[in-house]
């Protein structure tokens, strides 16, 4: 009893020391001081000997807390690619470190909002006092140029603030903006850099024409996004042997259950928006058939809607498709996904 007692006087103790320390102005100053010295030191390392994807937003348009919409960060040897730039993509990138001068280019898998929202972020951080050779280079389907032009131009004045404010070595104004390449050629390689080869195909996402997927390889590697798309037999085609399948999911079962009590709650219209969605994406059992039908080794849901809140949602959002499958994963922001060259191994983890 005696030791009880004096184990909690000493945890008082402790926490109350704690918590005067933490108010003197000269251990807050050590402690920001140590901070912000770990945030500007280092940046997040990965394996360059790999093919690599970073889950940099694993969302949608149905908003959900401290989760960024569509992102998929790729990494080849060195270089760093984007497939899509949700809201609130560039913060989880920006947070976990990552080294904006080796982006060497964003590829869009189509435009809606979710997909494109935070293009300018994206430029901010590769343009001001990084190492970016020229424009940001963006390649998207039709409407690329268009996108990326009413970006500038909203941006236009931005530009000129920051370039009077820190001058041309901290934002040179011949590297502002975007260069729009439009992907017309399809199911063949469209871009290629050293060792990474990258084809584009077209997905169902109508009224969305065209929307498209990416296929990645890399070495002996391969990793296949689906984009935004419905069940499609061209997934199935473009994502043959691929060593890893990151696919969209969307749970009807769940998006009906939020449509009820929409309407319960008198919001019709918003409740119409789930019905209307419900023939517009792939269900997680769909997208395991999908990967079943491709021989791919491993599926990553991402592009989840509704966003799974919590264990139990997560529970309800892949139901069935442990029936079907083995080897998935429900992506979160900060999944991470590598592949050693020269070997079969896939390596999954959390960065944050
Ligand atoms: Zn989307
Ligand atoms: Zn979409």
């Amino acid at each position: 009893m005696k030791v009880i007692r004096y184990l909690v006087f000493t945890t008082l103790v402790l926490v109350g020391l704690i918590y005067a320390l933490s108010k003197l102005q000269i251990v807050q100053d050590f402690l920001l001081k140590r901070a912000v010295l770990n945030q500007v030191s280092s940046f997040q390392e990965f394996p360059d000997d790999a093919l690599s994807a970073l889950v940099c937003g694993s969302g949608s348009p149905i908003p959900a807390e401290n989760i960024a919409e569509t992102c998929i960060l790729i990494k080849a040897g060195e270089n760093y690619y984007i497939i899509d730039s949700g809201g609130g993509s560039v913060e989880n990138l920006f947070t976990w470190q990552i080294d904006f001068s080796k982006i060497k280019a964003v590829f869009l898998t189509h435009l809606h909002s979710d997909h494109i929202s935070d293009l300018p972020n994206l430029h901010l951080n590769t343009w001001i006092a990084q190492q970016r050779q020229g424009r940001l280079q963006v390649y998207g389907p039709r409407g690329v140029k268009r996108v990326t032009e009413g970006f500038e131009k909203a941006y236009e004045l931005d530009y000129i603030y920051r370039h009077i404010h820190h001058g041309n070595n901290i934002a040179p104004l011949d590297n502002v903006g975007f260069d729009a390449n439009t992907i017309d050629v399809l199911n063949e390689v469209f871009y290629q850099v050293d060792d990474l080869k990258v084809t584009a195909f077209e997905v169902e996402h109508d009224p969305v024409t065209p929307a498209l997927g990416f296929r990645f390889e890399y070495g002996d590697r391969s990793i296949v996004i689906s984009g935004d798309t419905k069940y499609s037999q061209k997934t199935i085609d473009a994502a043959r042997n691929a060593d890893v399948l990151f696919h969209e999911a969307q749970a009807n079962h769940l998006l009906s259950e939020l449509e009820d009590g929409l309407i319960s709650a008198k919001r019709v219209l918003t409740a119409k928006i789930m019905e209307d969605i419900l023939s517009y994406h792939t269900t997680p059992v769909e997208a395991a058939m999908i990967a079943n039908q491709a021989n791919v080794d491993h599926l990553v849901f991402y592009h989840l809607v509704p966003y799974p809140r919590n264990n139990l949602m997560a529970e309800i959002f892949v139901r069935g498709v442990d029936d079907i499958r083995e080897n998935w994963t429900l992506s979160k922001d900060g999944t991470l996904v590598v592949l050693p060259l020269n070997s079969d191994s896939i390596e999954i983890s959390l960065i944050k």
